[in-house]
């Protein structure tokens, strides 16, 4: 089948097939529970598969005021739980203030670690600050072994990704603590779907706690969007349209209702309101309600709450087969 991938002004197909499987709903918010901040594109690495195409050279970040409005939102609208990303979202120099003031507002803290950054000058300390604010981890780690992970992430990151976990474990990270939850994040190193997530924990158990003494809560397993420098690898390595191609043939209905665009609103470093930080790297922003995070403070949610959802076809990457969240599988 040839197509032209993720021109958003070609035929919607992902919008057509869930058009199909809800009987003509489409995808529409069920709330905002949580507020996901990017807070800028600047990372210690440059993994392969990033959909951010973040890396040690770029200078975007999330300003003060920016970050001060988002505290005002969840203070002043409810929203329970504050997802922190990036790049890596610790080299923003706000990055404390919005765990520490979401923290004092009550809200759930989660931060997108991705492990390596704790070698970064300054930030040695991350283990202790995270665990003073019971801020849950997200952390990726392509594969248990070293060559796979450091084929997508660069030379020497798997070993630095075991020292920062044994750092994490020391604090109480990875241990079943009820607010020092480490998750390990997964993604396939290659042009393919995720294997079974029950059995990849599994696996990644055995051998990070067989063969290098470290410990982690649970495991989830995301598919690679076809977007930014994952997509330009796939069209380098002729496998762009057999890859997307994968992903909408695999789609499978029972994913909608878990997807986190249902209920996660994403800020970007400029303050625009998007509804997940995939359509954000495409510049894809909601289509209803406020559209910055300095309106949503002044004027609420609105038709946020029960808005329709921006779509286009890398969608298909979060419903193809058990599905693909934040929080990993959906089936
Ligand atoms: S995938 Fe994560 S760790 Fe890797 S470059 Fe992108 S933001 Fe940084
Ligand atoms: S990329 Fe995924 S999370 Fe984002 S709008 Fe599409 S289905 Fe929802």
């Amino acid at each position: 089948m040839m197509h032209l991938p993720l021109v958003v002004s070609e035929p919607n197909r992902f919008l057509t097939a869930v058009r199909a499987a809800t009987g003509g709903a489409g995808l529409v918010a069920a709330g905002v529970t949580t507020l996901q901040v990017n807070v800028g594109k600047r990372c210690n690495q440059a993994c392969k598969h990033c959909h951010v195409d973040a890396g040690p050279a770029r200078t975007e970040e999330m300003p003060a005021p920016v970050a001060e409005a988002c505290l005002a939102v969840l203070g002043r609208w409810g929203i329970k739980t504050l997802d922190i990303t990036g790049g890596a979202p610790e080299l923003n120099p706000h990055f404390r203030r919005l765990v520490t003031g979401a923290r004092a507002l009550g809200a759930t803290v989660m931060v997108r670690h991705n492990l390596t950054v704790q070698d970064s000058p300054g930030q040695h300390d991350l283990p202790a600050f995270f665990a003073a604010n019971e801020v849950t981890l997200f952390s990726s780690l392509p594969h248990y072994t070293a060559e796979a992970t450091d084929r997508q992430r660069g030379q020497g990151t798997f070993d630095a990704s075991v020292r920062a976990m044994r750092a994490l474990n020391e604090v109480g990270y990875g241990r079943g603590h009820p607010t020092r939850g480490l998750t390990l994040v997964h993604n396939p190193v290659g042009a393919f779907l995720p294997g079974g997530q029950a059995q990849l924990e599994r696996d990644f158990r055995r051998v990070l706690e067989g063969a290098h003494g470290v410990q982690f809560d649970r495991l989830v397993s995301l598919a690679n969007m076809p977007i930014e420098r994952f997509k330009s690898w796939l069209a380098k390595t002729g496998q762009l349209e057999s890859y997307c191609d994968k992903l909408e043939a695999q789609f499978n209905p029972a994913t909608l209702p878990g997807l986190m665009c249902r209920s996660t609103l994403s800020v970007s470093h400029t303050g625009a309101l998007f509804d997940c930080d995939f359509n954000q790297m495409l510049d894809l922003g909601v289509l209803e309600g406020p559209r910055s995070i300095e309106a949503l403070l002044a004027e609420g949610p609105g038709a946020l709450v029960q808005r329709s959802i921006a779509t286009a076809s890398h969608c298909f990457g979060c419903t193809a087969g058990a599905g693909s969240s934040c929080g990993g599988a959906l089936t």
